[in-house]
């Protein structure tokens, strides 16, 4: 049984090479925690967990006319546990598929809505444009349908829409005073999970293949590394200690 997370079916619709050697070989390259968007995360999951147990909204829903509360649930911190999440078992084709989610909502039709938070720290924030111009915002919204597809086969009703919780820090405040003050913008995704079942029956394959396959044309960091091959085939000297 395989058991695959939702970055890494994220990574291999990115670069099935990458994905192949982070997952098969343990092979990645080094990343830094992100620290200051897990407090943002934090702060936001005690706040929504603060109206979740009095179940109501949260101000900023009734701000957007969006019906809904927080969902309760028993599982709701496995769901949000990096090392839980929710899960989908498939016996059959040998996986073990699943991801964290970062919230859930409640329609007053009992439909969930799946929550991702974001934080970032921009001059304007204008997610269309965002949107039209970066792969890593296809990414978000891909997220939240893999985590709709998750809450489906777990048996949960699932509204369309999704939404990213996006907090941008104003990094032009005349004083820092020791405080980070951040505007909320609320991001609605029609979304559709259809292709998640795929994706992932794919990445599965890719794992247990033998064949390292192909890398990604339009990545820079591939082509950085052989670059420096090159230059180091000419002179071992170039290589670095
Ligand atoms: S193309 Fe980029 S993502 Fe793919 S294996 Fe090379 S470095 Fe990794």
């Amino acid at each position: 049984m395989i058991k695959i997370s939702r970055s890494a079916v994220e990574q291999h619709l990115n670069c099935q090479r990458c994905f192949y050697l982070a997952y098969k070989y343990k092979i990645r390259p080094h990343s830094l925690p992100f620290t200051l968007n897990s407090a943002v995360d934090n702060l936001c999951k005690n706040e929504f967990d603060h109206y979740r147990a009095k179940a109501e909204p949260h101000p900023m829903f009734l701000e957007h006319g969006i019906e809904a509360v927080p969902f309760a649930h028993d599982k709701m911190d496995d769901w949000r546990n990096n090392f839980k999440g929710v899960r989908h078992i498939n016996k059959e084709d040998g996986y073990n598929f699943g991801g964290a989610v970062d919230d859930i909502w409640q329609k007053p039709s009992g439909e969930l809505i799946v929550v991702d938070v974001k934080s970032t720290a921009k001059n304007v924030f204008d997610w269309e444009d965002t949107y039209s111009k970066w792969e890593y915002a296809k990414g978000y919204k891909r997220q939240l349908e893999m985590y709709q597809w998750l809450m489906r086969m777990n048996d949960f009703e699932v509204a369309p829409e999704a939404y990213l919780v996006y907090y941008n820090g104003k990094k032009n405040e005349p004083m820092f005073d020791q405080k980070l003050t951040f505007d909320l913008h609320l991001v609605r995704l029609e979304c559709d999970d259809s292709w998640v079942e795929g994706e992932v029956l794919a990445a599965v394959k890719t794992l247990n293949g033998d064949a390292m396959p192909p890398a990604a044309s339009d990545c820079p960091n591939c082509n950085y590394l052989r670059k420096r091959w090159e230059v180091s085939q000419k002179d071992p000297k170039n290589l670095v200690d």
